[in-house]
């Protein structure tokens, strides 16, 4: 353990997130509340770990539609086409438009897996108390916070991409179930972000993630 710090929850107190409020909580059944503002008090999110890993399975599972699946269909003057994420990002670098293809890989493919690695890298080693690489692991969650803010981004750079650039005014563009399979997988990575409590990372005697 590192010297010189001393986590809140180690002396059982309870800290506030919504009002900052740190106290001594009084001996009784269920969760104490903050006397100030109210809020529900833990020294940990309640089963974290558990919630995280069930997020990101959900998400992994709904990966599979979102990429097997055609997340939009074209109709234009030569008929009607479907296309699933892989397909239309083929489709750009082939009709030179790399740049696109980049943008729409990084996106829709390459942001969800490496976000759902990294939080099932947090939530395992939480799950492991490891104290292995503390300082990444914490500069690894910020990153996935920060990259989070952006998340829906995903779903309209797809969307927005794949379809009218593309494809142009000449085309009716519309979204097919793969699409919603997609923006599941966005919002399950989203919950599993904020179901993680990033505590858990430097672990106290009797946590229970
Ligand atoms: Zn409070």
């Amino acid at each position: 353990m590192s010297t010189g710090f001393v986590a809140a929850r180690s002396r059982g107190l309870l800290h506030c997130g919504c009002c900052g409020l740190v106290l001594q909580p009084a001996a009784g059944a269920g969760a104490p509340r903050c006397p100030r503002c109210d809020t529900e008090l833990h020294a940990l999110t309640p089963r974290s770990v558990q919630r995280t890993t069930a997020f990101l399975l959900t998400a992994v599972a709904l990966y599979v539609p979102a990429n097997l699946l055609p997340v939009m269909s074209t109709n234009t003057f030569l008929g009607t086409e479907s296309h699933t994420l892989v397909g239309g990002i083929l489709e750009l670098w082939h009709s030179g438009s790399w740049e696109l293809a980049l943008i729409v890989f990084i996106a829709s493919i390459a942001v969800p897996l490496l976000k759902v690695a990294a939080l099932g890298l947090l939530a395992w080693t939480a799950h492991r108390r490891s104290t292995w690489r503390q300082r990444d692991r914490a500069a690894l969650y910020r990153l996935v916070e920060t990259v989070g803010h952006w998340s829906m981004l995903d779903v309209f750079v797809v969307v927005l991409l794949v379809g009218m650039v593309r494809f142009g005014v000449v085309a009716n563009v519309e979204a097919e179930a793969g699409l919603l399979a997609f923006g599941g997988v966005v919002v399950a990575t989203m919950l599993a972000s904020s179901a993680f409590d990033p505590r858990l990372i430097w672990p106290e005697q009797d946590d229970r993630g």
